[in-house]
């Protein structure tokens, strides 16, 4: 089918360059494809070997926080964050019907091994942006599944049903409130659904971080950012990645007058003893303790020698400054 397979397998030094690099497939001649084969190997090229290990997938009952309509039946939704790949998680959102949707598809088989475990049945899965690592399941879960694929029509992904850059797309009697939250590719779209107090926002927004600005000035994740912080304090955020040691760690380097960065580490220290993650977040967390969405707070720009500058431009410079950690 293809010309030629090129295997990728130990060359990076986290995954954030992976996804730079994935990002970049369009420049390989069309007769190439990349394949991302997580050798044995692999784990320990990444991770130093006093790490601990890799925690397993979480599953959270959500209770409807909207007042608008009562619980469904009164049985609950359930979310499964799924660890994927070196850092990505994978998103499974079941209805009280059994019905699961699929936020991004790192790689199918560990989502179908998950959605089969616990009976449900795969019907729709959504695409945040377009990205290598959060896109290379799709083909593999749509023909296993005959799942509905959704996602933004620029993404050319063959056979999706297109999505806008805003407006509502429903799964399940609930409605979800897309949001372009764009900037860290050319689109990134989030998914709010305000009856589950739950919002899907990709890789514009982690635990203690956001996303690498491959598109635009900073003001356009700026912008985007705000758009997630606007959101109800109580509303979960499930992210693609979990870089949240690394965030922490750098925030409390970067900003060691801050107390609560240095109490967000030594939470997502004793979550990795215990196999745990700090996954999902909420809107209220990371507004209080995320230097990334923290950015028109005064301490942090005279921390920086900035003050009195554009928030945007205080945030560009802790973006710049995290991506030399
Ligand atoms: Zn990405």
């Amino acid at each position: 089918m293809f010309g030629e397979i090129l295997c990728i397998t130990e060359i990076f030094l986290d995954y954030d360059v992976i996804s730079d690099f994935f990002w970049l497939v369009p420049c390989i001649p069309r007769d190439y494809t990349i394949l991302f084969v997580p050798e044995p190997n692999f784990q320990r090229n990444f991770t130093p070997m006093s790490s601990p290990p890799r925690p397993t997938a979480k599953i959270l009952e959500i209770r409807p926080f909207a007042v608008a309509k009562p619980p469904p039946a009164l049985d609950a939704w359930h979310l499964e964050c799924l660890p994927m790949l070196e850092d990505n998680f994978g998103y499974l959102l079941t209805s009280p019907a059994g019905k699961t949707l699929v936020v991004d598809a790192p790689e199918a088989a560990p989502l179908l091994a998950a959605a089969s475990r616990a009976g449900r049945a795969l019907t729709e899965l959504w695409i945040t942006h377009g990205h290598r690592d959060h896109t290379a399941g799709i083909a593999e879960l749509a023909r296993r599944t005959g799942c509905t694929v959704r996602a933004h029509a620029d993404l050319k992904i063959p056979g999706a049903v297109p999505l806008p850059d805003e407006g509502t797309v429903a799964f399940e009697g609930e409605l979800f409130t897309i949001l372009n939250t764009s900037g860290h590719s050319e689109l990134d779209l989030s998914f709010h659904a305000p009856g589950l107090g739950l919002c899907f926002c990709g890789d514009t927004l982690f635990t203690g971080g956001c996303g690498r600005l491959f598109a635009g000035p900073p003001e356009r994740m700026w912008a985007s950012l705000l758009r997630l912080r606007a959101l109800p304090d109580d509303t979960y955020l499930c992210c693609g990645h979990d870089y949240a040691h690394d965030n922490f760690t750098f925030a409390t380097r970067t900003f060691p007058a801050i107390d609560i960065f240095r109490d967000r580490l030594h939470e997502v220290e004793t979550a990795r003893r215990q196999g745990d993650f700090l996954m999902p977040t909420s809107v209220g967390m990371e507004t209080r303790s995320n230097p990334m969405l923290m950015a028109d707070h005064a301490h942090l720009a005279t921390a920086l020698g900035l003050d009195g500058k554009p928030a945007a431009e205080v945030f560009a410079k802790i973006r710049e400054m995290r991506n030399r950690l």
